[in-house]
């Protein structure tokens, strides 16, 4: 099977097209580097492109454009379709969570002078990345008044950096020759947040002066970690990567890549036949469990809503409405990087620059865990997309038996729906930097334009 290189066979006009699409998405990641700061990105982009809320609306019809916000962590937007809802939709859902550190609920203590924020890691990462990088903190404190204060240090450009220590290269002999899984512990992923006592206190206490600036600067006390969700994320904007800019360097391209360019496709498409659908959910990273994540019954009761303001009050339209759906489960897959070309089976390995990827399984082991896309299913995608000639490849995710991962397709699978993984390669999956390739960006948005048209 002959693949082709997306910059080989770009005109300037699609190489213009190109470059131009990713400079809103390196914006948004620059922007979004929580489930919430991604959710408020959407819902201005999903605004001025015409969509409201669906409480707005009294009844829908074909052609209204319409969203759901879920907790401020989880949304999904709608363009009613001229088919009947129960026809079935076309949807693209992806993930906004990303791996990171999460702020323990009691976070805050003082040793050896410095201050310091107890953390505990969200989602696969590898520990030894997180350290001795410029880190910064962005979430929310949800108050008992009721009221909620953002909260964001270290992206802004006159804020100062947080980071986690390593020890030093002199002294390390006994840590070199730990396993990389145990050169940093867990519990030692521990920020520091200041190093200056506060010099009306008798203690001369450095926690104390940090109460002091958060007071300030948030009005919070330090009983109000209790109700925050603050997350540790690498500080610093995208950037492109590469002297030749084909590709972009950021944290939380997994699966931001996608999500952003889902919501894309949704935004600009008219008028579809059916019913499309984007939802970005939470949580993927660590099972798509509770409220905001996959296995959520948000969906579900959402397109019960949307049913009812369609005048179709059976609760059996909404179990038809998802057995006749289609759905991309947009989320990244591993690229080949030519530093561990090993871990890959090169004929069923997704290459940077050669369009977006179609995992028909993931899983580990003899599959287990995965959605086994139907062929059926696949051989109707793949008209759509050789119509179009749109660039697109099948991959696994790394040989048989090198490990395996999941992904949210298995979840609208138990709905009898129609779900193939197709999403966007990229490198150093879940570390601080991923490195995506703009050419992969713009054909999985030309794919999912596409796929809900079509
Ligand atoms: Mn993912
Ligand atoms: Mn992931």
């Amino acid at each position: 099977m002959y693949r082709k290189n997306i910059w080989e066979s770009a005109d300037s006009k699609k190489m213009t097209a190109i470059m131009e699409f990713n400079k809103p998405y390196i914006e948004f990641l620059s922007k979004g580097k929580t489930e919430r700061e991604c959710v408020v990105q959407s819902i201005a982009l999903a605004e001025i492109a015409g969509f409201k809320p669906l409480d707005s609306f009294k009844e829908l019809k074909a052609g209204d454009r319409v969203y759901v916000l879920n907790k401020n962590k989880n949304i999904a937007l709608f363009i009613i379709g001229k088919k009947p809802l129960k026809e079935g939709m076309r949807i693209l859902g992806a993930h906004i969570d990303s791996p990171r550190l999460d702020l323990k609920q009691n976070p805050l203590y003082e040793k050896d002078g410095f201050a310091l924020l107890d953390t505990h890691y969200y989602g696969g990462v590898k520990k030894y990345q997180w350290v001795t990088i410029p880190l910064a903190l962005h979430g929310v404190v949800c108050k008992k008044d009721g009221t909620t204060v953002m909260v964001n240090i270290g992206d802004n450009e006159d804020d100062p950096v947080l980071g986690i220590g390593d020890l030093l290269i002199h002294l390390s002999q006994d840590q070199l020759a730990k396993t990389a899984a145990k050169v940093i512990e867990g519990e030692n992923l521990d920020v520091t947040i200041g190093s200056i006592p506060l010099k009306e206190d008798e203690k001369f206490s450095v926690k104390a002066n940090v109460l002091k600036l958060l007071k300030e600067k948030y009005g919070m006390e330090e009983d109000d970690f209790v109700s925050s969700e603050i997350e540790v994320v690498p500080a610093g904007n995208a950037r492109d990567y590469g002297l030749d800019r084909s590709m972009v360097a950021s944290y939380g391209q997994d699966d931001r890549v996608c999500a952003y360019t889902s919501l894309r496709a949704i935004l600009d498409v008219k008028d579809p036949e059916y019913t499309s659908c984007c939802i970005l959910v939470d949580k993927e990273e660590i099972g798509s469990v509770g409220a905001t994540g996959a296995h959520s019954l948000f969906f579900e009761n959402t397109v019960a809503r949307l049913l009812a303001k369609l005048g179709d009050h059976d609760f059996l339209s909404v179990r038809e409405t998802m057995e006749n759906s289609y759905m991309l489960s947009s989320d990244v897959s591993a690229g080949v990087d030519p530093l561990f070309e090993s871990v890959n089976e090169m004929k069923n390995a997704a290459f940077m620059g050669e369009g977006i990827v179609f995992n028909k399984y993931t899983g580990s082991r003899g599959k287990s865990g995965c959605n086994d896309t139907n062929p059926e299913f696949i051989a109707w995608l793949r008209k759509i997309l050789d119509d179009e000639n749109i660039h697109y490849q099948t991959a696994e995710l790394g040989r048989v038996d090198a490990g395996g991962g999941g992904t949210i397709a298995y979840i609208l699978g138990n709905y009898n729906m129609n779900v193939i993984d197709a999403g966007v390669g990229v490198l150093n999956m879940h570390a601080p930097m991923e490195i995506s390739s703009k050419a992969d960006v713009y054909e999985a948005y030309l794919s999912y334009v596409a796929f809900l048209t079509k």
